[in-house]
């Protein structure tokens, strides 16, 4: 768990306000959103990638793959202790979720079928749960 990160709470109120509603179904709802159709799938430029949610840096262009999923894939996350990892039994199968350990945020779930000469993670997150800072990668 993230000890050193101060948690972000909002009321799904708020959240509403705050986010469209494409990154309110994902982030707070736990939707997926259709493969190849996020604004990051082939983003090659050097940046962090942060929540959409609460702007929390959480993975860096350094460590993004073509994982040809359709999604944004990374093989690490800038820190570990920046999500938390949750097993989810939705869909009648069990994966692992990755949520922004600050405001909570549901991002995508994490694979073990990432490249082996690196962490042999595959991160696979929703575009739309992130947003990009182009340049300040850490
Ligand atoms: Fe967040």
């Amino acid at each position: 768990m993230a000890d050193n990160i101060e948690k972000i709470t909002r009321s799904e109120r708020e959240w509403r306000a705050e986010l469209t509603p494409d990154q309110y179904a994902v982030l707070r709802q736990a939707a997926t959103e259709r493969p190849f159709t996020g604004e990051y799938v082939h983003n090659k430029a050097d940046g962090n990638y942060c929540c959409a949610g609460c702007g929390l840096p959480l993975f860096s262009s350094g460590t993004k793959f073509d994982s040809g999923s359709g999604w944004p894939s990374f093989w690490d996350v800038i820190d570990q202790d920046r999500v938390d990892l949750k097993v989810d039994k939705s869909h009648g199968t069990v994966r692992t979720e990755v949520v922004c350990s600050r405001c909570g945020g549901h991002l995508g779930h994490v694979f073990d079928d990432g490249p082996r000469d690196k962490t042999g993670q595959r991160y696979c997150i929703n575009s739309v749960a992130l947003s990009f800072e182009t340049g300040s990668e850490d």
